[in-house]
């Protein structure tokens, strides 16, 4: 099976801290959010177990993170938009995200694709199909995590010399900025507080 490829030990998976769900807001694909302990962001992958590192553009370096989750996990739009594609992974350029992948376009513009998804289930999201973030797209497959990424646009430009990594985003910093914006605003605030204070002392 091409998906068996991006492996998932189970072993070692690290929990990051997210802000708990909230329907429309955005949040990881599965929650609590754990990444494998071969699936982290650009993470290096010299040795795949079957030796596949370059071919078919599989890539050496990871352009997603793999969310833990036991076969059968619901996984969520990670923000509202809608699913402009999906599939098996069995051609070009989705080679090696199934049996089943789907792409969510964000409201922020941003592209989710979310791999190695059970076909044969329901709760299956349809191309064309609005949806909150929160609301089930699918439940993972025997892989046993959800292959996450963050891109600028559906499929790169390979023609033009485009990648999965020029055209991606960590989707935890994605995270972090998507729920941040609050905080940052606060900071920026008191920044600007403390300016004004500094002003007034001289
Ligand atoms: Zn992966």
């Amino acid at each position: 099976m091409a998906y068996a490829r991006l492996r998932y030990s189970g072993l070692g998976a690290t929990p990051v801290a997210t802000d708990a769900p909230e329907p429309g807001r955005p949040q990881p694909p599965i929650y609590p959010l754990e990444i494998g302990a071969h699936g982290g962001y650009l993470e290096v992958r010299a040795t795949p177990a079957d030796g596949s590192c370059g071919v078919h553009g599989y890539p050496c370096q990871h352009p997603g993170v793999d969310v833990a989750g036991v076969a059968g996990t619901p996984v969520v739009a990670p923000e509202s938009g809608a699913v402009v594609m999906a599939g098996d992974g069995a051609a070009a350029p989705f080679v090696g995200y199934g049996p089943w992948f789907a792409v969510i376009q964000g409201d922020s513009g941003k592209f989710h694709l979310l791999g190695h998804l059970e076909p044969a289930t329901a709760g299956m999201a349809a191309v064309g199909q609005a949806v909150t973030a929160g609301q089930q797209v699918g439940v993972t497959s025997s892989a046993n995590h959800t292959h996450w990424e963050v891109r600028d646009k559906a499929v790169p430009d390979f023609a033009n010399g485009e990648t999965n990594f020029s055209n991606n985003t960590d989707p935890i910093g994605w995270l972090a900025l998507a729920l941040g914006a609050g905080t940052l605003l606060l900071v920026g605030g008191a920044a600007l507080f403390l300016w004004l204070l500094s002003r007034r002392a001289r």
